[in-house]
């Protein structure tokens, strides 16, 4: 079968052949309908060896969704042929985080060297992929796999960021979302559906912004060393009570401790490697962008729950959230990634491998 790899660090991925897997006791084989492209491999690309925490060659793909190929021994409630969508973050199902459908923060998997699909295990960036376990599958049903399979991150992702910040949410609120790419423009819907809090929005460009417009933010600003005052002018010089930062550079998360208002949640999803000062009087901001307010909690989230992905679907089926979406075929991939590197895909890429 066909499938793109990250064979070289540092390499561009390219479209390989590689032997059919076949599904082990307990595994399922999916025929790939259709797998998102997220910023986070191009993060993972530019690592070195040293940093990288697994082998290569990797296929990549973490966000992925197929039909039932064939089923492993002892695999039960799967027809061939249902239509699902992969949840990603797999860990062991049986440490007490897993037991709570939060495998993304399983206690074991490091231990037991459990590594997500296109994150360490292969991918869904090729015609067939293995998941290791039934309860890794959610139903699509109805719902479209193409517009849908990016909501296994692209989804997840934000909602459980935004979920957790809901109380700090009411009505009369503000929430600001910084980078409103793949991850982006899926929360400012999310936060749309779910709050009636006033959504700003700020990335690099014009055109990012009208999107983010687009989407549903009642205010697009400017992402640049006048964004947090902007957004303190615009919110009558209180702040916002919720920041999300789906970039995570060190001005990014200077800007989001700089307009998160007193008792805020500042949530750092991007993984650009900032870091925010936190410290009763020590969290002094850079950029001579003055302090940290009080009771400012910031937290940096990774993925989301199982329960969280089917309440994310659910979102979907009612037409809350859509994701923006640019398809490419298998052969097309390595271009998807060379647009996602180069700041010009809006929403999200999607593989089509074997359409
Ligand atoms: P993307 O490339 O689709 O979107 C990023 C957006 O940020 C783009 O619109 C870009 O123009 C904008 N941007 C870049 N620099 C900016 C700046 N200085 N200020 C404002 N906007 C800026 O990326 P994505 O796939 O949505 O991923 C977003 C981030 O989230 C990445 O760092 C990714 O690795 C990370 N991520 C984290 C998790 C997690 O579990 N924490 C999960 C998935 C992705
Ligand atoms: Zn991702
Ligand atoms: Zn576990």
């Amino acid at each position: 079968m066909k499938a793109l790899q990250y064979r070289e660090i540092g390499a561009a991925p390219v479209v390989v052949d590689v032997p059919t897997p076949e599904p082990g006791p307990g595994e399922v084989l999916l025929e790939v309908t259709a797998a998102g492209v997220c910023h986070s491999d191009i993060a993972v690309m530019s690592w070195s060896a040293e940093e990288l925490p697994f082998e290569l060659p990797l296929t990549l793909g973490h966000e992925g969704a197929g039909t039932v190929a064939a089923l492993g021994d002892g695999v039960h409630g799967l027809e061939i042929g249902d239509s699902v969508a992969v949840y990603g973050p797999w860990g062991c199902g049986r440490c007490i985080k897993c037991s709570a459908g939060e495998e993304n923060y399983c206690l074991r998997a490091g231990e037991l060297q459990i590594q997500p699909p296109g994150l360490g295990a292969p991918g869904a960036i090729a015609e067939y992929l293995i998941v290791d376990d039934a309860r890794h599958l959610v139903p699509l049903g109805d719902l479209d796999p193409v517009r849908t399979v990016s909501l296994t991150d692209a989804g997840l992702t934000p909602y459980h960021a935004i979920k957790r910040s809901l109380p700090k949410l009411p009505p009369g609120s503000t929430a600001v979302v910084i980078g409103t790419g793949g991850l982006g423009h899926v929360g400012i819907q999310m936060l749309r559906a779910l709050t009636s809090a006033r959504v700003i929005a700020l990335d690099v460009n014009e055109e990012k912004l009208d999107f983010a417009r687009q989407v549903g933010a009642h205010e697009a600003v400017l992402s640049d060393e006048k964004a947090a005052h902007r957004v303190t002018e615009l919110t009558g010089g209180i702040g916002a009570q919720a920041v999300f930062d789906f970039v995570g550079v060190e001005p990014t998360v200077a800007t989001a401790g700089a307009c998160a208002s007193v008792d805020s949640d500042v949530v750092i999803i991007g993984i650009g490697g900032g870091n925010l000062p936190v410290g009763f009087g020590g969290g002094t901001l850079p950029a001579g962008l003055g302090q940290l307010a009080y009771e400012v909690s910031v937290r940096s989230p990774y993925w989301g729950s199982r329960d969280e992905l089917i309440e994310v679907f659910e979102l979907a089926r009612e037409q809350a959230i859509d994701v923006h979406v640019e398809t490419y075929s298998l052969d097309d991939a390595p271009r998807a990634y060379e647009r996602l590197h180069d700041g010009k895909i809006n929403g999200r890429a999607v593989i089509l491998p074997n359409g």
